[in-house]
């Protein structure tokens, strides 16, 4: 296959990929926001507006959402007068590995005014971190480790469209607009373009026009979202031409550190969202050649994660200054 050809059949995989169609269900930081809450054991609309300090108009919309996509149900929990809670679906739950994968990040690289919460395992007692493995082989998953390939572009792909386009800051977790070093996981990923920027370096993209192509975004949007990426340290600014000038765009250690959050998405939406043997996408596991099927582990004792056998303070930590 030329690289011309090779190139557009990369392309197409990007606009059609899991993570694509995963982010048109949770691409937005709202969203992201409540299934964390939830996660943290907020079930009731007053306490996620009070925690996160959004509209009214704007955390209904975002739960009705969730709902409609069956992440979350209504639960009546009280009568007279009547009153509901918010609970994840069976499908909710299993973006458990999402949100582990979202705090290690954080953890790590994260320069918020808030940490997530350490995490303990109770079955062995331990303070640890969760790794994303193949449950295979059980080598961590690493970029270079992972092939991939076309695979059945499925008509669904085809028609999901992103229901929230807008970029919302929330004033509690990521501070002043402009203040771009006290940034957190969800100004990487709270949002779909700016994680599909993420996805399509990944998949070898360098280039803004083969980034702008490979994912149908507009090109002041593609502009503002690889400003934002360089600020933060996700993306490196490469020339690789001198007159005139033009840059190439590589992810640094932090964004390559993102490779387990977004193949945590991938695979969610490959459960939940695409039919049986339609995936658009196909990833191979190198180290055992057999297809990636991942697995998110206690870094103590290697057993794998169950949110009900990990135990962490539903209030944020402050981070440490410097
Ligand atoms: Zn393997
Ligand atoms: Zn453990």
């Amino acid at each position: 296959m030329s690289s011309r050809a090779r190139a557009n059949v990369d392309r197409e995989l990007i606009l059609n990929s899991q993570v694509a169609q995963g982010m048109t269900v949770i691409g937005d930081r709202w969203s992201f926001m409540i299934i964390r809450d939830i996660y943290l054991g907020v079930r009731q609309f007053e306490e996620f507006r009070r925690r996160n300090d959004v509209a009214r108009g704007t955390l209904s919309a975002r739960l009705k959402s969730l709902v409609e996509h069956d992440i979350l149900y209504r639960h009546r929990y009280q009568t007279l007068p009547t009153r509901y809670e918010y609970r994840l679906t069976e499908k909710g739950l299993d973006m458990y590995p999402i949100l582990l994968m979202s705090w290690e990040w954080e953890t790590k690289w994260g320069r918020g005014r808030f940490l997530p919460p350490t995490l303990t395992h109770k079955t062995c007692g331990k303070d640890m971190h969760p790794r994303l493995r193949c449950g295979h082989c059980h080598v961590v998953v690493v970029p270079n480790d992972v092939r991939f390939s076309s695979g059945k572009i499925t008509q669904s792909a085809q028609k999901v469209r992103p229901r929230y386009q807008r970029r919302s800051k929330p004033k509690q977790e990521s501070g002043d607009d402009s203040d771009r070093h006290a940034f957190t996981i969800l100004d990487v990923v709270g949002d779909r373009w700016t994680s599909l920027v993420v996805a399509a370096a990944f998949f070898g993209m360098q280039r803004f026009d083969d980034i702008a192509s490979s994912i149908g975004i507009a090109t002041n949007i593609l502009a503002d979202r690889l400003k934002l990426l360089v600020d933060i340290g996700v993306l490196a600014r490469v020339p690789y031409q001198g007159r005139p000038r033009r840059f190439e765009y590589h992810l640094s250690e932090m964004g390559r550190d993102l490779y387990s959050h977004t193949i945590t998405i991938h695979e969610w939406t490959n459960r939940w969202l695409i039919r049986e043997g339609e995936s658009p996408l196909n990833l191979q596991h190198k180290p055992c050649d057999r297809p990636l099927a991942s697995e998110v582990v206690c870094s103590e004792c290697e057993k794998p994660l169950v949110a009900s056998d990990v135990a962490y303070e539903k209030e944020f930590r402050h981070r440490e200054a410097g």
